[in-house]
C-alpha cells in the first residue's frame, strides 16, 4: 500500500466540539482510525485549532483541552499511533505504525507570551502555524485587510521554532507576513494551501510565493478544501487536485510538494474523496500522470524528509 503523510486535519477541533466522538471509527469524522489504516496512512499531523469564538483568556486553555483529546482519546487507546517528536521516530515506525504529529493552526491560543509557545513545544507541538485567517499578536492572516506583517513579538516566535528546530507554518498568512516569515524561518511550510494562479482565492499561494517556498526547501501541502480548488465548489475533482500539484511541479517544486488535506476542516468534499479512507482514489489519478518515485514523494517522502533534523 501507497505510504501517506497528510499534514493538516482538524480532527481535534471535532472532538473537542463533541466529546462523544470516538476516534477509532466514529463516522461523523473525515479521519479516524479505522480510515487511516484502510487507506494506508504512515503519518498524520493533528492540528490544535482554537476557533475565534473562544474569549481571548480562555485560549490558552482550550489548546490545552485539545492536547488531553490528543493524548487521552487519541494516542493512549490505539497503540497502532506512535508520537513523533523528532526525525528519527519516522524512521523508527514500524509496518504497520502511524506516526502522529502535534501541530498549531494559528497562534491565537499564546496570545503574546512566549512561554505559552514553549510549552506547547514541550507538550509535543512540532509545527506552529503564526495565523489563521485574521490577525494576531504575531502577524496578519489571509483575509485580514491591513495585510501588515510580522510583528516583533512574531519575530520572535518565529526565532524561537528556528531554535527548537520545529516547521513554521504559513498558510493563513496574508501577503505581507508570509514575506517577512519566509525572510526568517529555517524550516518553512505551508501545511495546506493551493496555487493562487490556478484560483484566485486569498488563501492560496502566489507563484513567487511557491517559488520563495521552493528556494528556502520549504514545502507545500496541496489542500482538498473544494474552494480552494476550483470556482466549481459543488463538484471540485481529484483532478482539480492533480492540476495544483502539477503547477507546483512544473514551478520546480517536485521534492517540495505533498498533501495536508484539511480532512474535518471541510464540510464539502471533493468528488471521491468524501473522507480519509477514499486517498486510494487520489493515488489511482496521481498514477495516470506521475512516476512511482514521484508519487512516492508527493503522498509521503517529501514531508517526511523535510521533518526538521
Ligand atoms: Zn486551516
Amino acid at each position: 500500500m501507497r505510504k501517506i503523510f497528510d499534514a493538516h486535519c482538524d480532527v481535534l477541533y471535532k472532538m473537542w466540539m463533541n466529546p462523544n466522538i470516538s476516534f477509532e471509527d466514529g463516522e461523523s469524522l473525515q479521519v479516524n482510525n479505522k480510515y487511516l489504516k484502510q487507506a494506508g496512512s504512515k503519518i498524520q499531523c493533528f492540528a490544535i485549532y482554537v476557533p475565534e469564538s473562544v474569549r481571548v483568556a480562555d485560549r490558552f486553555n482550550v489548546a490545552l483541552e485539545m492536547i488531553d483529546i490528543f493524548y487521552e482519546k487519541i494516542m493512549k487507546i490505539h497503540p497502532n499511533l506512535q508520537l513523533i517528536l523528532e526525525k528519527d521516530d519516522i524512521h523508527k515506525l514500524q509496518d504497520g505504525e502511524i506516526g502522529a504529529i502535534l501541530t498549531l493552526e494559528g497562534c491565537d491560543a499564546i496570545g503574546a507570551d512566549i512561554v505559552k509557545l514553549k510549552t506547547l513545544h514541550r507538550l509535543g507541538v512540532r509545527s506552529v502555524g503564526l495565523t489563521w485567517n485574521f490577525a494576531n499578536a504575531v502577524a496578519d492572516g489571509a483575509l485580514e485587510k491591513r495585510n501588515a506583517g510580522l510583528s516583533n513579538f512574531g519575530i520572535e516566535v518565529v526565532n524561537i521554532n528556528n531554535q527548537l528546530k520545529i516547521w513554521t507554518d504559513l498558510s493563513h498568512l496574508g501577503e505581507k507576513s508570509f514575506w517577512d516569515t519566509i525572510e526568517i524561518a529555517r524550516f518553512p511550510i505551508a501545511s495546506h494551501s493551493n496555487a493562487y494562479s490556478l484560483f484566485s482565492h486569498p488563501r492560496n499561494l502566489r507563484d513567487e510565493q511557491i517559488e520563495a517556498l521552493i528556494e528556502k526547501d520549504g514545502i507545500i501541502g496541496i489542500t482538498f478544501v473544494p474552494y480552494f480548488l476550483s470556482k466549481k465548489t459543488s463538484d471540485a475533482t481529484i483532478n482539480d487536485i492533480i492540476r495544483h500539484i502539477d503547477h507546483i511541479c512544473a514551478l520546480g517544486g517536485e521534492r517540495n510538494v505533498g498533501l495536508g488535506s484539511d480532512f474535518d476542516g471541510i464540510e464539502h468534499t471533493v468528488n471521491g474523496l468524501e473522507n480519509y479512507s477514499f486517498y486510494p482514489n487520489l493515488i489511482n489519478e496521481l498514477q495516470k500522470y506521475f512516476t512511482q518515485e514521484q508519487i512516492n514523494g508527493i503522498c509521503y517522502q517529501n514531508f517526511a524528509n523535510h521533518f526538521p533534523d
